[in-house]
This record gives C-alpha cells, structure tokens and sequence, in this order.
C-alpha cells in the first residue's frame, strides 16, 4: 500500500487538515507530519482521523519557525521515506513549502487542487472556474496543495503509531524569527475554511450590519467584493476574487455584488451560490443556483426576522 504524506500545520486539527486525511485516506496509509509546540494535543485530536502514523517533529513550531525550517524537515522526511504524494492544504504558506520540497527533492508539484483520486490525479478549477484540468506529477513524490471545503472529512476511530523526530538540526540558521503575534481571532469562522460565506459588495454602501448579523445567525465567514476594500469599508484580509482570497465553501451568499469575472475567479467553486441583486441582469445570477432580485437590506433584513 502506497504511503502518503499530509502536513498538519498549526497548534490544533483544523478541518483543513482533517480534509487532507481524508483525502490521503483514498490514496493509501496516511502518514501525519506535526511541527507544533503544542503537538500532544494535535495527536489527541488526529484519533478521530484515517491516520496510521503520526511523525512529531521536535524543534520546529509551524507557527514560528520560518518557512525554511519546515521545508527542510519535510524534504528530509520524504527524501527518507519517498511517499507516493505529501499533501498541504494550500494556505499562502502551504504553497510556498509545498514549492520548496518539490525544488529539494527534484518532485513534481501541483497546486490549488480541489480533488486527487488513488491514481494520484488531480483535479484544478482555473481561470475563474471556466476550464477543469486533470493532471498528474510523473516525477518523484506528489507534491499536492489542496484547498479547504472540497471533500467531506471521514470520521473514524484510529490509534496511529507516533515517531518522534528531531527536526532542530534541520532548522534555518540563515533567519531567525525574533517575535511573532497571531492575529487577534474573530468569533466568526475563517474565510479560507468557512462552509458558508456571507459577501457584500459595493451594494452595501459600506454598511456591513444586516451582513454580520446574517453571517452570525448562520455561523457564517464574512467576505467582501474589492470595491469594499479599496474605499476601506472592510479589511482587506476579507476580499475574494483574484487578487484576494480564493474559497470554496459549501455556500457562498453574494449580496450586492456584481459578479466580475475578478470576483468570481476566487469563489466560483462554491458548491451552492446565492446572489442578492436588486439587477435582474447582475452577471451573478449567470452562475447562481439561487437569485433574490430586491434590495440587499430587505432581504437580509427579513431572513435575519425568520431566522430569529
Ligand atoms: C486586475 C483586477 C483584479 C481585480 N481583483 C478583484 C478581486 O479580487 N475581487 C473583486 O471583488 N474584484 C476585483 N476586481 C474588480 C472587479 O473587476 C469588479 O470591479 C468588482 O468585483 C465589482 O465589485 P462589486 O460587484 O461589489 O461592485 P459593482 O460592480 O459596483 O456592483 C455592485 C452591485 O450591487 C448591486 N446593488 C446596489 N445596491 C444594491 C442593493 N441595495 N441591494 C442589492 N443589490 C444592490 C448593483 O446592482 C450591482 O450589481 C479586480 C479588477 C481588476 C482589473
């Protein structure tokens, strides 16, 4: 049975990482690569996972080491055990460690896959949506960056094996990260893996209210189109589209938002898509499975009264 490699990359399991066990589950025996301070509890929190092996590395924190010290760790490791395929969950870091490894260990790499199947075939949603490609690396390891929200994560009940490895010889020397502060946490989910996003546009003349509140009703992210951003309305943290966030969520609520090809390059693999327009000829319901046409206020307004 083929081995593969997937990173679990923070302090705690998140459904990320939970999806790359899953995905790794159809491939072959899942082999897990924790590089955290607080890695006893990622490993209590993996047992729910189809994971066989856990290898904790010692010396390297995901969250504070540089991004070289990670990929070192994980080259050496699939130098050592050539997995079939490392999969990383294709975060701006997942994707620059997913780089480094393919460049040491001379391995093809493929990135922002939505599926990959047990012939390591995977699957791109590129160029907004308009073109699916099927690929498969025929050099070395697969090295796969897979986005969140694409498969359902597979609950089961496994005692992995844990290997400890000492990864503080592999650290960078070369850049020392001298202080570090995680962003201050929202209570609402993470746009990258919301299941549902609740986005506004320049509909919502910067009034965000009716917006949060719909999102917080339905344990919703909160998203939002570039204009938003650029009159400084919201973060900019929040935007999708191609020079923002890309997402896939099971849902995704556009409110007042045009639907430009731009927007919808960073969420048109959204498994259901809702568009609030007050335009019936808003491009958004070209691609949406369910259009409101009215005012975005209203609408949400009564949605937040019958949810309430
Ligand atoms: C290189 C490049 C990169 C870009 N990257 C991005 C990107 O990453 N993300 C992004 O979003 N855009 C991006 N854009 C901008 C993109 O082209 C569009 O201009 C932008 O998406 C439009 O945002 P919008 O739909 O919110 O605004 P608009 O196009 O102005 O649309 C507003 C919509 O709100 C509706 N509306 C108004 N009032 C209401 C109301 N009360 N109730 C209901 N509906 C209402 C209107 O009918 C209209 O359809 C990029 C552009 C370029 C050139």
């Amino acid at each position: 049975m083929s081995q593969v490699f997937i990173l679990l990359d923070g302090d705690e399991l998140t459904s990320a990482g939970a999806e790359l066990a899953t995905f790794g589950a159809r491939i072959g025996s899942v082999t897990a690569i924790v590089c955290s301070a607080k890695s006893d509890a990622v490993v209590a929190s993996a047992a729910t996972l189809p994971i066989e092996k856990l290898i904790v590395v010692d010396g390297i924190d995901f969250a504070k080491s540089s991004l070289r010290s990670v990929s070192n760790v994980l080259a050496e490791l699939v130098k050592r055990d050539a997995p079939s395929a490392l999969l990383i969950s294709s975060s701006a870091r997942g994707k620059e460690i997913a780089a480094r490894v393919a460049v040491r260990t001379e391995s093809g790499i493929v990135t922002d896959a939505i599926d990959i199947n047990d012939a390591l075939e995977t699957t791109q949603s590129i160029f907004g949506g308009s073109y699916t490609v099927t690929s498969k690396v025929t050099q070395g390891t697969s090295i796969v960056t897979l986005r969140s929200n694409c498969i359902e994560v597979a609950s089961v009940t496994s005692s992995a094996s844990v290997e400890r490895f000492d990864g503080a010889l592999l650290a960078d020397t070369q850049v020392t990260i001298t202080s570090s502060e995680p962003a201050q946490k929202s209570a609402r989910p993470s746009l990258a893996e919301a299941s549902i996003i609740v986005s506004g546009g320049r509909g919502t003349d910067g009034n965000f209210t009716l917006i949060e509140q719909f999102a917080d009703a339905i344990g919703a992210a909160v998203g939002a189109s570039r204009p938003v951003i650029d009159s400084g309305w919201y973060p900019h943290a929040y935007q999708v589209g191609q020079t923002g966030k890309t997402v896939s969520p099971q849902c995704y609520i556009a409110c007042g938002i045009s639907g430009a090809i731009q927007h919808k390059a960073g969420m048109q693999t959204a498994k259901t898509i809702v568009a609030i327009n007050k335009d019936p000829e808003a491009p958004f319901f070209e691609i949406a499975d369910f259009g409101i046409v009215g005012d975005l206020f209203t609408v949400l307004e009564s949605a937040i009264a019958s949810l309430k």
